[in-house]
Formats: structure tokens, C-alpha cells, sequence
């Protein structure tokens, strides 16, 4: 399948998911559109090397996923959008009581206002186009909660239930929206924990793996970004004309139990 002629926005794609699904789309074709929040010679060389490497043309802007004029530049700024990857994302653990709130704000801001403001912007441009692509990169937490995460899982269930509202809006048009819902990858954010938990739970690094990080995930292994990349890329073909609304999991039998 080739995604020639299209273009894919990924929010914050500097890092981790974002940048497997922007190397999956670029190597199925897509033009790409890299974003963080950061303004760094390292974010503009990855998008030259995506674009050696991939023979396709990759931007990097710069915009800020927790202000919504920003996530309407992004779109505005990269002048098409035929795939938008809503996957920018921040985490912050606490018992609801001492939560604090500029972390809530920002979670709710980033992991899912950003979303409804991108997706404002992108449609008009895919109904130009005569084909669109909504990805909303949700969670395992979209669909299940967990203690101490309550911003988190309230952004996550916040995009699927958008997710499915978008969809039912495009339902007659030839654009789709739907969530892929991982359950834990081996980012660079996943990895900064292992240590930690090793150490407070007294185990080697492999034991706070499998026994507490992966302990809601049945498979006992990461999904891996390029597997995300690779639904993200399943999504944008042709067998996947009539999915629209609902949540693709990659999670290992997480969501089974
Ligand atoms: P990551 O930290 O590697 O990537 C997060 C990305 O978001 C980075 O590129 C970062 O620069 C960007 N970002 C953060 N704040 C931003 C802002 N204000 N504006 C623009 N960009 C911003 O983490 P990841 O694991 O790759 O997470 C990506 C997405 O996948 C998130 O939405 C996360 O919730 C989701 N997810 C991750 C896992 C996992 O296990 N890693 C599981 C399920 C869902």
C-alpha cells in the first residue's frame, strides 16, 4: 500500500510511539509532519534523517499540544492533513486527593483537549481532500482505569468517547476516526521507570519488568512502537475503509482479563 501524496501530522512525534508511527507512515510513502514543544537542532535532524531514509518529505514544527491556537497552527502551519495522529502525551501518578492541579490541567490539556482542537482544524482540510485519517493514540487506560492515574485515564476514556463522536460526524464522508489503544510500550518513558521499580521493590531489572510493570499485561512482553506503527498504517489502507469509531487494543490480552 502506498501513502504517496498524503500527508501525516503526528503530535508529539520526537519521541517513543510518535516517532514509530511517523517512521511506519513515512515508509508506507505519507509526507510527515514531526512536533514537540521543542525548538532543538536534534528535532530538526530527525526529521532530515526520516526524510533520507524514507525518500519522503518530513517537516518538524514546533508547537505546544497544551495550548489549543498552538494545535490549530500545527495544522494550519503544515497546509495539508489527510492523517492526523493525535498522539502527544504526559503522565503524572497521585491519589486523587493530592493530585495536584496544574498536573491535571496539563494532562487533560495535552492528552485530550489537544485532540479536539487538532481534529477542528484537520477536517476541513480532509473533507478538501476527499479522505481523511483520525489516529487518537488512547490507551489500555482508555478503557480500564488504574489507581493513581486519574487524569491520565480520564484524557484516555475522553478520546475514545470523542474518538467515537468524530466518526459518527464523518460516517457518510471517506474519513475515518478510531483509537488504538496500547498497553505498555517499551518507550523511553516506560524505560526510566524500570530502575526505580526494581530498587523499590527489591527485584532485578527483569523481575520489575514482568512482575510488576507488565503485570496487567497477560503476553508478559511490550508492545513495541513499530507494532503501533503498524496498525497506525493498517488504519490508512483500503481494508480499513468501513473501521471507524471504535478502539484497535495492542496490549497483550491486557483488555481480555
Ligand atoms: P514519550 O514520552 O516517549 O512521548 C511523548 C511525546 O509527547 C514526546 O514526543 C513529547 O515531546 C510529546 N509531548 C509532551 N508534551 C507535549 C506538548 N505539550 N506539546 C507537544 N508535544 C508534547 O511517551 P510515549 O510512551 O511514546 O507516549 C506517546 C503516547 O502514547 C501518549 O499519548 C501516551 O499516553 C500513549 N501511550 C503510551 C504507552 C506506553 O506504554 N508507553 C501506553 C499507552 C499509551
Amino acid at each position: 500500500m502506498s501513502l504517496q501524496g498524503k500527508t501525516a501530522i503526528i503530535t508529539g512525534s520526537n519521541s517513543g510511539i510518535g516517532l514509530g508511527v511517523a517512521h511506519a507512515l513515512a515508509g508506507a510513502g505519507a509526507d510527515v509532519v514531526l512536533n514537540s514543544f521543542t525548538d532543538n537542532p536534534e528535532d530538526h535532524k530527525l526529521a532530515e534523517d526520516m526524510a533520507a531514509e524514507h525518500g519522503v518529505t518530513v517537516r518538524y514544527i514546533k508547537a505546544d499540544m497544551s495550548k489549543g491556537d498552538e494545535c490549530r497552527m500545527l495544522v494550519e502551519k503544515s497546509g495539508a492533513c489527510d492523517i492526523l495522529v493525535n498522539n502527544a502525551g504526559i503522565q503524572h501518578v497521585a491519589p486523587v486527593d493530592e493530585f495536584p492541579v496544574e498536573k491535571w490541567d496539563a494532562i487533560i490539556a495535552i492528552n485530550m483537549s489537544s485532540a479536539f482542537h487538532t481534529t477542528a482544524a484537520a477536517l476541513p482540510m480532509m473533507r478538501k481532500a476527499g479522505w481523511g485519517r483520525v489516529i487518537n493514540i488512547a490507551s489500555a487506560h482508555g478503557l480500564t482505569a488504574s489507581p493513581y492515574k486519574s487524569a491520565y485515564v480520564t484524557a484516555k476514556h475522553g478520546v475514545v468517547g470523542m474518538t467515537k463522536t468524530v466518526a459518527l460526524e464523518t460516517a457518510k464522508e471517506p474519513i475515518t476516526a478510531n483509537a488504538i489503544c496500547p498497553g505498555y510500550v517499551l518507550t523511553p518513558l516506560v524505560e526510566d521507570q524500570i530502575p526505580d521499580t526494581a530498587k523499590k521493590y527489591d527485584m532485578t531489572e527483569e523481575e520489575a519488568k514482568e512482575k510488576v510493570i507488565l503485570e496487567r499485561q497477560p503476553s508478559k512482553e511490550f508492545a513495541t512502537v513499530e507494532q503501533i506503527g503498524g496498525t497506525a498504517v493498517f488504519l490508512c489502507s483500503a481494508s480499513a475503509d468501513q473501521i471507524t469509531g471504535t478502539t484497535i487494543s495492542v496490549d497483550g490480552g491486557w483488555t481480555a482479563l
